[in-house]
């Protein structure tokens, strides 16, 4: 019934006291009750698919966001009912625009709690359950009870990590991967005006470290370098950046605002200072105003059929979208299985092997931690609040060639082995 120009939509037009009236699911039905061109060739029309997708298949989205909101709209108007949301952000004003599960008076909740109550009670028979929460903060018991994990996230990392966990709950029976254990990963990224979406079967199909290299460079340089040894434009952007400008705050207490060109202004005239004072060229303004930007407009696409396997968007000029298929990496450092070796002169400092770890491709760790056995006792060599041994040798620190390196990152549940080969 209409209530002062509003509707009350949570009407019950229940068929035996259920929430399926007669048609509800008549759009899904089509494509899964009769035969179709594009239908999968092992594909047989029944009813049961239905019914499978309504009560039994359990589905994780991971991020409530620009993405996610759209990815729980459309699972849930698709059938699925058994959701589960993460996301450890709460509302900001600023999201209204493009998060359209939220309104003003949402502003400061949780965003997972705020999606799932909107979902709720706006379609009859979905439950969705909300966690406000990382998804660190979960082990692999919560993880191993969904058939899908759909991600719309905007953090690198935390894609990694999610990719990580789905790799450690892969159990192989002499060597042979049991298929049964793997749970797809769809993940939904967005940059601009240009998105993607791709489909991971752990162990099987390229997962994300596997393409690690096709993710924009990282823009987050070592701490020491910005500060004391610039040697590309890059590094004297991030000095301007995160040195200069909550120390001169040239705009009072306001954070630098990549909208804002008299901001961007000031940082490039800072960073020109910088370069020249270290003779370096090539800082330009397009160059400051891209280290700068902030995301701006969010699209999303996601689909659950099996894409092979990468789905790419461009809204630049025009619209244009492709799919390809990334390729596996043999030794990918996650999903592999290969141990990884890391080449180094005898002679060698502690500090290469963690730059190296940072800013190789198809690495980049943002802040290892890397243990090691030495006579036969566990030691740690560097933790970023321990750390006066980045310039000490390997020899003064007991390592040999062929030793074993194990290396503990944000980006990865697990740690990482590596094996230390000395060049000559
Ligand atoms: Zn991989």
């Amino acid at each position: 019934q209409a209530t002062q120009g509003h509707f009350t939509i949570k009407t019950e037009m229940a068929v035996d006291g259920g929430y399926d009236w007669d048609g509800r699911w008549n759009h899904v039905r089509k494509f899964l009750e009769r035969p179709g061109p594009f239908a999968h060739p092992d594909f047989e029309p029944c009813t049961e698919s239905l019914q499978f997708l309504l009560e039994m298949c359990k589905i994780l989205v991971i991020g409530a966001g620009g993405l996610g909101c759209e990815l729980l709209k459309n699972l849930a108007l698709s059938g699925f009912r058994l959701i589960h949301v993460v996301d450890m952000d709460t509302i900001d004003i600023s999201n209204l625009n493009r998060q359209f599960l939220f309104r003003p008076k949402d502003v400061g909740r949780p965003k997972a709690e705020v999606a799932a109550d909107f979902i709720n009670n706006r379609i009859p028979g979905c439950k969705v359950v909300p966690h406000y929460k990382k998804i660190q903060d979960f082990d692999e018991s919560f993880y191993r009870q969904f058939h899908i994990i759909v991600c719309g996230l905007d953090s690198i990392i935390a894609r990694r990590w999610m990719n990580g966990m789905l790799i450690s709950l892969l159990s192989y029976e002499d060597g042979v991967l049991d298929p049964s254990s793997i749970i797809p990963l769809i993940d939904g990224g967005t940059e601009g005006f240009k998105g993607n979406s791709r489909v991971i079967l752990p162990g099987m199909t390229a997962c994300i470290d596997c393409t690690l290299e096709l993710y924009p460079p990282q823009i987050n340089f070592p701490m020491c370098t910005i500060a004391s040894m610039p040697r590309l434009p890059e590094h004297c952007i991030e000095y301007a950046r995160i040195l200069l400008w909550p120390k001169e705050k040239p705009f009072g207490e306001t954070s630098l605002d990549g909208d804002n060109p008299e901001h961007i202004q000031w940082v490039f005239k800072k960073s020109i200072e910088r370069a020249a004072e270290f003779h370096i060229t090539g800082v330009t303004y397009r160059l400051t105003q891209a280290a700068c930007s902030l995301e701006v407009f969010k699209i999303a696409s996601s689909a659950y059929i099996p894409l092979n396997n990468y789905l790419v968007f461009n809204d630049v000029d025009g619209l244009y979208t492709y799919t390809f298929e990334a390729e596996r990496k043999e030794n990918c450092s996650a999903c592999s299985q290969v141990p990884q070796n890391l080449q180094f002169p005898p002679s060698a400092k502690l500090q290469e092997v963690l730059e190296y770890l940072m800013e190789n491709a198809s690495l980049q760790m943002k802040s290892p931690a890397i243990t090691t056995t030495l006579e036969g006792k566990n030691k740690t060599l560097y933790l970023q609040v321990f750390n006066f041994t980045e310039h000490t040798h390997f020899f003064y620190l007991g390592l040999s060639d062929g030793q074993e390196l194990a290396v503990a990152d944000v980006t990865t549940p697990q740690t990482v082995l590596f094996k230390l080969n000395f060049t000559t």
